[in-house]
């Protein structure tokens, strides 16, 4: 079932996306060789304290931290770690969440440690631009699946591989609620739901510079691409108004 918002929750769901925003803008500013992915944690746990908000994702399933950090081949669900230390050419994916006042944001950025390679930097700005394609069908009226196809189509269009086993989602109330958002269009025949008006999702897509394919390590949670060619992913929390979608999570 699709919990529609009203603009008053919206509103409050805009306050705590747009502190997600700010923190991710702040860690994006400490990526530096030689730093460790723990540091980035503990950044991201200081900031929700002077905001008084709880992180999102620890203890989420069991996820032991606050951010999700994942390197290069990592697709998503990387755990900081103290041992993890980010070297020049690097990628890292930040993907972080919060709850204040009873509802969840949630947004991702893909980050360049120090000076990297042609390839990376084409499937970072393909990801980017990917999501932003996918946002902009984002209208009442349309359905779900023009989100997917505006994302897939871009991303394939650079013979990338399209993450078929991880999707965005409704958010709200809930980190995970309905709809699923694949990045890719799941059927032939259906379009998916017709966006409504207080329909409120994370769309993330996770972008890989070979195959499709993933797998998940054995700590139970970095996720993988199956061939270990870099992967990128960048995600905003947004609401389907009136005159369109409106990004909660994006910092100005
Ligand atoms: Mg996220
Ligand atoms: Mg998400």
């Amino acid at each position: 079932m699709i919990i529609l918002k009203t603009e008053e929750e919206i509103e409050k769901m805009r306050r705590v996306n747009r502190m997600v925003g700010e923190i991710l803008h702040i860690l994006k500013n400490n990526v530096k060789v030689g730093i460790t992915t723990e540091h980035l944690n503990e950044v991201a746990e200081n900031e929700a304290k002077k905001r008084n908000a709880k992180c999102a994702f620890k203890g989420y399933g069991g996820f032991p931290k606050a951010l999700c950090t994942s390197v290069n081949e990592e697709v998503v669900h990387g755990i900081p770690s103290r041992k993890r230390r980010l070297k020049e050419g690097d990628i890292i994916s930040l993907d972080f969440g919060l709850i204040y006042d009873g509802f969840y944001g949630d947004s991702a950025i893909t980050v360049a440690v120090g000076h990297i390679d042609g390839e990376k930097k084409k499937l970072m700005e393909v990801t980017k631009e990917s999501l932003y394609r996918g946002i902009s069908q984002a209208h009442p009226g349309n359905y779900l699946y023009d989100i997917s196809q505006a994302v897939q189509e871009y991303a394939e269009g650079f013979g990338y591989g399209v993450v078929r086993d991880y999707v965005g989602h409704g958010i709200g109330r809930n980190l995970h609620e309905d709809p699923q958002v694949p990045n890719y269009v799941p059927s032939a025949t259906d379009r998916g739901p017709m966006l409504k008006v207080g329909m409120t999702i994370a769309i993330e897509p996770m972008i890989n510079a070979g195959t499709w394919r993933t797998k998940t390590l054995k700590d139970g949670w970095t996720v993988i691409t199956l061939d270990k060619k870099p992967s990128a992913h960048f995600e905003h929390t947004i609401a389907i108004t009136e005159s369109g979608p409106v990004i909660l999570s994006e910092v100005n």
